[in-house]
């Protein structure tokens, strides 16, 4: 197994594993409760992540996801995660592969 996505939002984890669903790519969700039970803040230590069963599945779990990703309504320009350098839609105001959040 291999995590694919990494993000607080745990609805947008869901979101994705059901793409993943539907190219028939085996794939689960762990971490699902991550907020912490004091603050109700996204505990970043075990953030919500989307993983494939089958690490001969990564590349193309990617590809689906970035098919996806990069299709429709984008708001504004694509921005370059500081930290994995991905480049995101200007609609996520987080790295949609690391989770890294957007520099302001
Ligand atoms: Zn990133």
């Amino acid at each position: 197994m291999r995590d694919v996505f990494l993000n607080h939002d745990f609805t947008r984890v869901e979101h994705y594993k059901g793409i993943l669903d539907e190219a028939g790519i085996p794939s689960f969700v762990r971490n699902e409760s991550s907020l912490n039970v004091l603050t109700q803040m996204p505990d970043n230590t075990s953030l919500p992540a989307l993983c494939v069963t089958n690490d001969e599945d990564y590349d193309r779990a990617i590809e689906v996801l970035r098919a996806f990703i990069q299709t429709p309504e984008s708001t504004g320009p694509d921005w370059k995660c500081a930290n994995c350098g991905e480049t995101v839609p200007g609609n996520f105001d987080s790295c949609w592969k690391c989770g890294t959040a957007r520099a302001t």
